[in-house]
């Protein structure tokens, strides 16, 4: 299977080289140059899978060329190794939890994939590979976490001084060996910015091979389809048509269950659900796409205004708006509508939804409101406590820290405060 680049078709790779570059060299992103539909009897009988089974399925058309079936499966079982229930909270409305990883945040399925297959690529290769990412918070957890002991792969992750929760701030900067946390005086965005320049610097890349950590590499973007699949299977014998809401950020997410759907998955349609960074239920509207910088909001790993994933969901549509608009709805909401809805759940299931979660029920109510006699699925993409002001001031409750939070906590924090690009480049440079 190759991939090709969503800037310039002819420039193709193979999953290795997309993985290992994570952006094409004309900075597109790598997109699948097929995605074959999976037998029908596969979605027949995919109750009697195992997750294990089903991830196997659906992974191994895009990397097989590259990695063989018993490594593939080893890696699965690594990646794949806690659960992803659907849990039913009110009738015909249920979440997806998926919380249940090491960093509770949906975030570690990718980010885990990604690590097991650079660092399997990078087992046999002399130079070691440096991974750069830039977090306003749930990204960077799971990737220390999911890198961390990968042999010949140095992690680097530049964070926002203050501006992640202190949760989030443990679980990057505490874990040492190969992962390095870079305190930024400055916004996300700052942390992003630093980042391009880095890859763009060829005093760097000539002395290190760098590559990506967030969902732009197909790595961490693929593997995202695995638990639309579990879910499936899971609300299959409630008979009725499924749809699916996804809080979005940068759209990766919900893409990788549109790839699932485009495998044969039966899916009656996607909500895609946002805080007031609204840019893509903009264009869902007016066909006009255009990007702003991001807004702060209660669900902060998706403060997003210029969503990186979109152009693959067009790119599967063949950037044809109608045609996309028959699957997809996207609407956005404020930080009250949030709450609301967080006090909502709790006090008509006695159930606790985070910040993203409340935003992907707005979008489900919405979408169902027109639509009744669907099974409702929204994506719960992190545990109550990873935001827990927000959900203490909201619920007026203390909810009880889990035992991978509570390890965390209590760990040291280290990182190299930096302030300007100079203080990355230096690192970069002199390690
Ligand atoms: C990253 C993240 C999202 C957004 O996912 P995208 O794939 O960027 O749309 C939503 N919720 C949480 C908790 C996240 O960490």
């Amino acid at each position: 299977m190759k991939f090709y680049s969503l800037t310039n078709n002819h420039n193709q790779a193979s999953f290795k080289e997309a993985v290992i570059a994570g952006i094409a060299p004309d900075k597109g992103l790598y997109f699948p140059e097929k995605i074959t539909p999976l037998a029908a009897d596969f979605f027949e009988k995919i109750e009697t899978c195992s997750n294990h089974e089903i991830a196997f399925r659906a992974i191994h058309q895009f990397v097989s060329a590259d990695i063989p079936d018993s490594i593939l499966k080893d890696i699965l079982k690594n990646v794949l190794d806690f659960d992803f229930p659907v849990v039913e909270i009110q009738e015909d409305i249920a979440t997806l939890e998926l919380f249940h990883g090491p960093t509770m945040a949906f975030k570690d399925v990718g980010a885990r994939f990604m690590a097991n297959c650079l660092g399997y690529f990078s087992k046999n290769e002399s130079n070691e590979v440096t991974v750069l990412v830039a977090t306003s918070g749930d990204t960077g957890g799971a990737v220390a976490n999911g890198f961390l002991g990968v042999k010949r792969v140095n992690v680097v992750i530049l964070y926002p001084s203050g501006k992640v929760s202190d949760i989030q701030e443990k679980q990057l900067t505490t874990l040492g060996q190969n992962i390095i946390a870079m305190e930024v005086d400055g916004t996300f965005d700052d942390c992003q910015k630093m980042v391009k320049s880095a890859f763009l610097d060829a005093e760097i890349t000539a002395l290190k091979k760098l590559t990506s950590a967030n969902s732009i590499n197909v790595a961490r973007w693929l593997p995202q389809l695995f638990y639309f699949l579990f879910a499936f299977k899971q609300a299959k014998s409630k008979g009725k048509e499924i749809v699916f809401s996804i809080p979005s950020g940068n759209f990766g997410n919900v893409c990788a269950g549109m790839v699932a759907q485009k495998m044969g998955m039966p899916v009656k349609h996607f909500v895609a659900a946002t805080n007031v960074n609204d840019v893509v239920p903009k264009f869902m509207h007016s066909g006009a796409y255009n990007p702003v910088p991001s807004i702060a909001t209660i669900s902060n790993a998706m403060d997003v205004g210029d969503p990186s994933n979109f152009v693959r969901i067009r790119q599967l549509y063949g950037n044809d708006l109608v045609e996309l608009k028959k699957n997809l709805s996207s609407f956005s909401f404020s930080d009250e509508e949030t709450k609301d809805a967080m006090k909502e759940i709790y006090s008509k299931s006695e159930y606790v939804v985070d910040p993203h979660g409340a935003v992907g029920y707005l979008g489900l109510k919405k979408y169902q409101k027109k639509n009744p006699n669907t099974f409702g699925i929204f994506l719960e993409t992190a545990h109550p406590v990873k935001f827990l002001a927000t959900v203490e001031e909201t619920l007026n409750i203390s909810p009880k820290i889990p035992p991978q939070i509570q390890k965390v906590i209590n760990r040291e924090k280290e990182s190299i405060k930096i302030n300007s690009y100079e203080g990355l480049k230096t690192y970069l440079m002199g390690t």
